[in-house]
């Protein structure tokens, strides 16, 4: 538990029970469990293999239940005089089968959605059917999005257009004069509180959306002109998202709440404050303002929120605004877990090294004597020395001056100095800086069945952390470090930083891989010679599926949505093949018709020039076509 901090991110969900397994409580506190370990092998031998991202919905229930409780607890703490109305944004995850389970666990809540583009918009459109629910459009429109977000108020959708830009205004105006129907609409302002950490630019007077205050006056004055200021009822604000440190919320809110009792005194119908995402996940379990955690609780987050808006709206003798948060992050973010399988491994060989005499070239003698003399006292200056030497070997092997065996016996000796010194290192409670790498260059790399640009692309494009853990083997000591090679031919393609408290860690703690015995190796039918070694990526289930890219043709993986059944048992809701080979090369416009076809002439032609057998080459066309219709990853 200690090692991957699994009580700290995982709380409620994620734990290990005795068989040392990970353990999903979907319900959270609410009872119910699932092995994880064991479902995997389940849903494996229903031919869902790995990797495979297993989607919770309970989860996703409990998430938006404790969102809804947090701000009605706050609301009858503090005597606030109006109600939450919570919208998820669709960009977070669109995901049909989410989107359609959001609107039904959000139903007895009214809760609404979020559309940051027109394709989001037709799929709030279509989707959300709960009577009082809000619909929030967001984004860059042109005609057609307003157009449309009006007419949809003929048919019982609350929509409410977010101004963003000022020529927003003079659509807005003229489309609702044209269409005759007065629309409900909001303006985003660019507030000067700034977030922090990786989205701390969606705020400020440089960001990228919103009006700046001057704009939202000019904005004030167009639809007063229009004789449509009564429209004008919602402020919007949204400061980035994964907000770490509850100073910066509070900030943002109280800015917020003093543009909200201003607009309403220049006549504003306002009714609703909307305080956009930003609410943070802890993915590291640290509780702190690092950017990978946030030193509040959800509680804390709704605490504040409604305060700060009652107390601005009190002292003006306001009515308190319907509160709107367009919390994804918090909501989306512990539903999924992408499991994924090691295939193999890269070691650093260390071997007690022979001992070297006279006869050996002096650089090998002075790197065994440097091996021998390691100690408390001089393990520093001993790294420095077998540094030396080694760099000193490879460059008089450049000089023809040592022989290739002589060369792989320095580096031999290298690495068993390194072995040595890092076993000291790791029994210090400090560690030197230029020791510091000593547990990354040592570390193994283990290669997994997955690609990072699909799967966990924040990894790769802002260094984000996500918990990574074996799901199994949590009753062994991990006796291995190591860092995560995934499929695709980029050096990019590769996770080593992991979560550490409080800060980042450029190893993982990992099991040393099973090799098969005599038994199962002939029960396995594949070709693999390691027992199955299972790791899961947590919290991955907000924006990561949909930035996932198709580097490399590695598609989309397998998802499925497991409930919990009364009984305690699970329910495979939903299953979602990933891409065959087929599906991403039409994404890249190949026909795999033509593409056979190709393969064909081309075994024809080896045929006739007898380059080939009849039988290899049915052969080869059978594993062709066979191939396209399979998954992108690799089968173990
Ligand atoms: N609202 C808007 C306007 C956003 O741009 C975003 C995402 O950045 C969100 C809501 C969701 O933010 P979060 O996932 O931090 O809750």
């Amino acid at each position: 538990e200690e090692l991957y901090r699994i009580s700290g991110w995982g709380d409620p969900y994620f734990s290990i029970n005795a068989a040392g397994h990970v353990t999903v409580s979907p319900r959270g506190d609410r009872g119910g469990s699932l092995d994880l370990y064991e479902l995997v092998k389940a849903l494996k031998l229903r031919n869902l293999h790995l990797p495979l991202l297993i989607r919770f919905s309970d989860i996703l229930q409990d998430r938006l239940e404790r969102l809804n409780a947090v701000f009605a607890k706050a609301i009858a703490r503090y005597n606030y005089n109006g109600i939450y109305r919570g919208v998820f944004p669709v960009k977070c995850n669109q995901q049909r089968h989410l989107i359609e389970d959001l609107v039904r666990f959000g139903a007895p809540h009214q809760f609404g959605l979020e559309a940051g583009s027109k394709p989001e918009l037709m799929i709030a459109l279509a989707l959300l059917d709960t009577p009082e629910a809000l619909l929030i459009c967001n984004g860059y429109k042109d005609r057609e999005y307003i157009q449309t977000a009006i007419l949809a108020r003929r048919m019982g959708q609350n929509t409410i257009i977010v101004l963003e830009q000022l020529e927003e205004v003079d659509y807005v105006i003229e489309e609702c004069r044209r269409l005759g129907i007065r629309p409900v609409v909001g303006v985003r302002a660019k507030l000067s509180t700034k977030g922090i950490g990786r989205w701390g630019t969606s705020a400020g007077d440089r960001a990228k959306f919103g009006l700046t205050l001057p704009e939202i006056l000019q904005a004030v004055e167009k639809l007063r002109a229009a004789e449509m200021l009564d429209c004008l009822q919602l402020l919007h604000y949204h400061i980035g998202s994964q907000i770490s440190a509850i100073s910066v919320i509070k900030n943002a809110i109280r800015e917020a709440s003093q543009i909200y009792v201003e607009l309403a005194q220049l006549g504003a119908a306002m009714q609703y404050l909307d305080v956009g995402g930003g609410l943070g996940i802890d993915y590291d379990g640290s509780k702190t303002n690092f950017y990978a955690s946030k030193n509040y609780s959800i509680q804390n987050y709704a605490n504040d929120i409604v305060a700060e808006v009652k107390e601005a709206c009190d002292e003006r003798n306001l009515p308190a605004p319907t509160l709107i948060s367009e919390s994804g992050r918090a909501i989306a973010a512990h539903q999924s877990v992408l499991v994924f399988d090691i295939l193999g491994t890269s070691d650093v060989t260390v071997e007690i090294p022979e001992p070297s005499d006279e006869s050996e070239h002096l650089i090998i003698q002075n790197l065994y004597e440097t091996y021998c003399s390691i100690s408390v006292e001089n393990y520093q200056e001993a790294f420095h020395d077998a540094t030396q030497f080694k760099e000193e070997a490879v460059s008089l092997f450049g000089f023809g001056y040592l022989s290739l065996t002589e060369r792989v016996r320095a580096e031999r000796l290298y690495w068993a100095c390194c072995a040595s010194i890092l076993a000291i290192v790791r029994q210090q409670d400090y560690v030197p800086d230029d020791l510091e790498d000593l547990e990354k260059i040592m570390a193994s790399i283990y290669y997994a069945n997955l690609s990072v640009f699909q799967s966990a692309p924040d990894t790769w494009a802002i260094d984000q952390l996500f918990p990574i853990m074996p799901i199994h083997r949590l009753d062994e000591e991990p006796t291995q470090r190591g860092t995560l090679a995934d499929l695709t031919c980029d050096s990019d393609g590769k996770i080593n930083q992991f979560i550490d408290l409080r800060d980042v860690k450029h190893i993982l703690e990992l099991h040393a891989l099973k090799p098969l015995n005599a038994s199962s190796a002939q029960s396995n039918s594949n070709a693999s010679n390691h027992e199955p070694y299972y790791l899961g990526l947590f919290l991955g289930g907000a924006y990561q599926e949909i930035m996932g890219n198709l580097h490399n043709l590695f598609g989309a993986t397998n998802a499925v949505h497991i409930q919990l059944t009364p009984k305690g048992g699970y329910r495979i809701e939903h299953v979602v093949k990933g891409d065959t080979m087929q599906a991403v090369l039409g994404y890249v416009q190949y026909d795999v018709e033509d593409l056979v076809e190709n393969v064909r002439r081309k075994t024809e032609q080896a045929l006739q020039e007898r380059k080939i057998t009849l039988d290899e080459a049915q052969q080869l066309l059978q594993n062709y076509e066979h191939s396209l219709s399979r998954y992108t990853y690799l089968s173990p």
